[in-house]
């Protein structure tokens, strides 16, 4: 059985590793086909897979390319170099494998974005459900009676009960406005069940 080609170590493995580097327009990939250790091996998948995902994204081809690149190298040549047992018998010293690829800075720098979208999505969603029906977006009908808590022409409308002693307008009918009405900002019809009034009356 040969030995490593880096180091001489028994056992070693035939592996591929593949870097692809996006340039724009034009792209390249460097293919490094060889017979080595689990040591050397995985100094040798670990640069490339890095260098990858620094220098792969950039271009149209590329972006979708560096996906399937990184991901060959990490099912092929490293589920490969780790089935393989601790190497011996060593006669030059052999490649420095270094961190692990997801602790170098590459993976940090395209990982960190991903896991902060990844994030944002559900939380946005979360903070959506829980302002829904907040004070400014409640729809009106017509017959509703509110409060205004800001002044005209600003519009910070409350609902309130129509005996309570803080109403103030009442919502109108549509195309019923008159002189002393106000005109109700858009948000406050939308989605309103029955038909809307867009105007409110003092009472
Ligand atoms: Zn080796």
């Amino acid at each position: 059985m040969p030995g490593c080609e880096a180091c001489g170590a028994q056992p070693a493995t035939a592996v591929t590793v593949r870097a692809h580097q996006g340039m724009v327009i034009i792209m390249r990939t460097v293919t490094r086909r060889g017979v080595l250790c689990r040591t050397c091996g995985l100094a040798v998948y670990r640069q490339m897979t890095s260098d990858t995902l620094l220098t792969g994204w950039w271009g149209l081809f590329s972006f979708f390319v560096t996906p399937f690149v990184v991901l060959g190298n990490a099912f092929g040549a490293r589920a490969a170099l780790h089935r393989l047992p601790e190497p011996y018998g060593a006669v030059r010293p052999p490649l420095h494998p270094g961190r692990r690829v997801l602790r170098r800075a590459p993976a940090m720098l395209i990982l960190t974005p991903i896991a902060l979208v990844a994030l944002a999505i559900p939380t946005l969603v979360v903070v959506g459900l829980f302002s829904g029906g907040g004070e400014g977006s409640v729809a009106l009908s017509a017959g509703d009676c509110v409060r205004n808590e800001a002044d005209w022409p600003e519009q910070q409308l409350r609902k309130v009960g129509c005996g309570s002693p803080l109403a103030e307008y009442r919502v109108l009918e549509e195309a019923s406005c008159g002189p002393r009405d106000y005109l109700l900002r858009a948000e406050y019809t939308i989605g309103a069940p029955g038909r809307p009034g867009s105007c409110v009356t003092p009472l």
